[in-house]
């Protein structure tokens, strides 16, 4: 029931977060801030790169190479 809610949740308030290099979804997240911390609800099991891109900004991208079209085209 848990699990069913916070897919609900994610599919009515959520943002499709995409890859950088090559613009394919890689999963959708509420932000919510706690403490120090931002967490992305829904980003629990995604296998992706973050970094910041300026002060404010984190840029996310694929990891695997054979699920990213943009990774597999560079040499
Ligand atoms: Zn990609």
């Amino acid at each position: 029931m848990r699990r069913k809610l916070k897919r609900l949740l994610l599919r009515v308030g959520g943002r499709e977060v995409r890859c950088e290099l090559c613009g394919q979804p890689l999963f959708r997240a509420r932000p919510f801030v706690t403490g120090g911390r931002v967490k992305l609800q829904g980003a629990e099991d995604a296998l992706v790169a973050v970094e910041f891109d300026s002060m404010n900004t984190l840029v996310f991208r694929h990891v695997e190479a054979d699920r990213c079209p943009a990774l597999r085209a560079e040499p």
